[in-house]
């Protein structure tokens, strides 16, 4: 499995790209219609502008295809806003609503440009101030418009650029909130997994581990942690190499995260080393789920063609016990209680015992080993 990363700025480059396209194109779209319904009406003048701005628009798009991005973006606003400035004062006057358009054009600006870029923010300004500008003089200053006399008209070029608006803006506001949610939903993830196994990450288990452990000292259901590290792992990637023990940590990941229930918080704690967090769940059922885990993963076999590779993992357990004062002391613990089964001879499972003398000794010789 490949981990494709894209740069952040190719990832706004290709998005601000296909945008681009797709505005053009449409802007394209929209002067051939225009064009057609003038030349139906008779005023080919109209016509005529409305072609050469399609003209413009078909050369940015192949431009925009070919990747030459320069200028691109300004040409297709420019023209954009100089169409609709002719349109509605020289050729047809306000009545005729094309000075609408502007709306879903301010959008545009906002999605063709960078506010995180300092140039760019500047243009956006400009350009937005530029926009309302035209939009007032266009409805109050009293140009003489070449088509007066095609006045009756007028109420159905209204309607349909009121239309027209009212469908750009939505389209445009739909695809900024797609971006939007998609780039939320892709942090959201990023924030709470781990790349290589794609479990939850120790963050988000120390977060819900967090939040259990609150609610257990209210009052409420009790939970049980596991903590489990694989045994001899290193001599995997000593063995076969660093790629393969990738591929043996994804497997074993899988393994147990299919072992246990939907219910259950998998996450990978360190590098081979992993935790779960078990709602609901009292210490005696946590030794059984342990059980079961310690010993699927023993009957596993890791398939890393061409080596299959076994391994075995030791654990901790710790419940909740109303004597603990937080939950990083309950990991804490569980994190003693897997040391001992590694002491012990790996693949098994030790339960925190806070009368065993083994972690009194430990702590004696933490104690010593600080003093010294
Ligand atoms: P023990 O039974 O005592 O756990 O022995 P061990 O060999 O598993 O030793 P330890 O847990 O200390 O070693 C962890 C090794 O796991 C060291 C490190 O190179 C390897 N490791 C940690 N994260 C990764 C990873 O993401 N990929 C690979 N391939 N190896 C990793
Ligand atoms: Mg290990
Ligand atoms: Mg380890």
């Amino acid at each position: 499995m490949d981990i494709k990363v894209k740069s952040y700025n190719h990832y706004k480059q290709e998005s601000k790209y296909s945008l681009a396209l797709i505005y053009t194109m449409l802007s394209m779209l929209v002067c051939v219609l225009f064009s057609i319904s003038f030349i139906a009406i008779g005023a080919t003048l109209a016509a005529l502008i409305q072609l050469i701005g399609a003209f413009v628009f078909m050369i940015v798009s192949g431009l925009l295809r070919r990747r030459i991005n320069i200028l691109t973006r300004y040409i297709s606003m420019t023209l954009s806003l100089i169409l609709v400035f002719i349109n509605s004062t020289f050729m047809f006057g306000p009545g005729y609503g094309f000075q609408y358009q502007l709306f879903p054009f301010l959008v545009v600006i906002f999605l063709l440009l960078d506010y995180n870029l300092k140039i760019e923010r500047w243009n956006i300004y400009a350009i937005s101030i530029i926009t309302v500008t035209m939009f007032f003089i266009i409805q109050y200053v009293p140009f003489k418009p070449i088509f007066e006399n095609y006045m009756m008209y007028e109420s159905y070029y209204f309607a349909i650029s009121l239309a027209f608006s009212f469908i750009g803006m939505l389209v445009l506001l739909f695809y900024l909130s797609r971006e939007i949610f998609a780039v939320r939903d892709q942090l959201y993830s990023l924030a709470t997994t781990d790349a290589l196994t794609a479990l939850y990450n120790r963050r988000t288990f120390i977060k819900r581990g967090q939040e259990a452990f609150k609610i257990a000292e209210r009052g409420g259901n009790h939970f049980s942690i596991i903590i489990f590290d694989i045994d001899f792992f290193k001599s995997v990637n000593d063995e076969y190499g660093h790629v393969i023990g990738d591929v043996v940590l994804r497997s074993i990941a899988k393994h147990a995260k299919d072992s246990l229930r939907e219910t259950d918080l998998l996450a990978r704690y360190g590098g081979e080393e992993f935790a779960v967090l078990l709602q609901n769940t009292s210490q005696d059922q946590a030794l059984v789920v342990a059980e079961k885990l310690r010993e699927r993963i023993e009957a596993f076999e890791v398939d890393a063609q061409p080596h299959k590779i076994n391994r075995t993992i030791s654990l901790g357990v710790m419940g909740y016990h109303y004597s603990i004062s937080s939950f990083d002391e309950l990991i804490d613990k569980a994190d003693k209680a897997m040391y001992k089964s590694k002491m012990m001879g790996k693949n098994r499972i030790t339960l925190y015992n806070m009368t065993d003398p083994f972690y009194r000794e430990r702590r004696l010789n933490e104690h010593r080993n600080k003093t010294l």
